[in-house]
């Protein structure tokens, strides 16, 4: 399976780290060993000093497809589920200062903990969705899938011109503002519809 992620599709968020609004979704991707399950700990990394939270609405691919009409994304997920697209913004930094490409800022181990999935038809509108991400019981991101300036649909008719999709793929749809750093100690919680689904310690 792959991650594929989606970087600046809301504005508030691309105002605050003083980003370019993209005319096409800005997309890269973390490895399979990015990922935590099961509110598994995140081990703070070595090479970094400024590891921020990004609480974003994750999407999983239910079957094979290229070239994916817009039309017919919806039948390629199922179930969605939340998760933190952990950044090592220092050195993320950096590497955007000299045109170089982010996956050690993005990819590193742990930097993708995410929940268990639920169907997607427990909600009346994707497109309308509350989430949110508490940093030691205090909430610091509020979103709502609103705001997205690509949407879900759009997003997967996207990506599926560049990538084959396949069963298990996950999408990471992008973060709303509010992103900050962590330190070890901290315990992040993450919910949709104010429903608690992920939970991870900064160790
Ligand atoms: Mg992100």
């Amino acid at each position: 399976m792959k991650i594929i992620a989606v970087g600046r599709n809301y504005v508030e968020h691309i105002k605050e780290l003083n980003n370019e609004q993209p005319e096409d979704p800005v997309i890269f991707t973390k490895p399979e060993t990015a990922i935590l399950r099961n509110n598994d700990p995140f081990y703070y990394p070595d090479f970094s000093t400024d590891v921020h939270f990004e609480v974003e609405i994750l999407i999983r691919i239910n079957r094979a497809g290229k070239n994916i009409e817009e039309k017919f994304a919806h039948k390629y997920y199922d179930e969605i589920g939340i998760g933190i697209d952990f950044t090592a913004r220092d050195l993320q930094s950096k590497l955007k200062a000299k045109g170089l490409p982010w996956d050690l800022a993005k990819g590193f181990n742990g930097s993708a903990p995410i929940s268990a999935f639920v169907p997607k038809s427990q909600f009346p509108d994707l497109q309308n969705l509350n989430f949110q991400l508490d940093l030691n019981g205090e909430t610091r991101q509020q979103g709502n899938t609103s705001l997205m300036l690509f949407k879900i649909d759009y997003l997967i008719s996207f990506v599926s011109r560049y990538f084959l999709l396949q069963q298990g793929d996950i999408i990471f749809t992008g973060t709303p503002k509010g992103v900050g750093p962590v330190q070890v100690g901290d315990v992040l919680t993450a919910s949709i519809e104010g429903q608690k689904m992920l939970e991870c310690s900064v160790k």
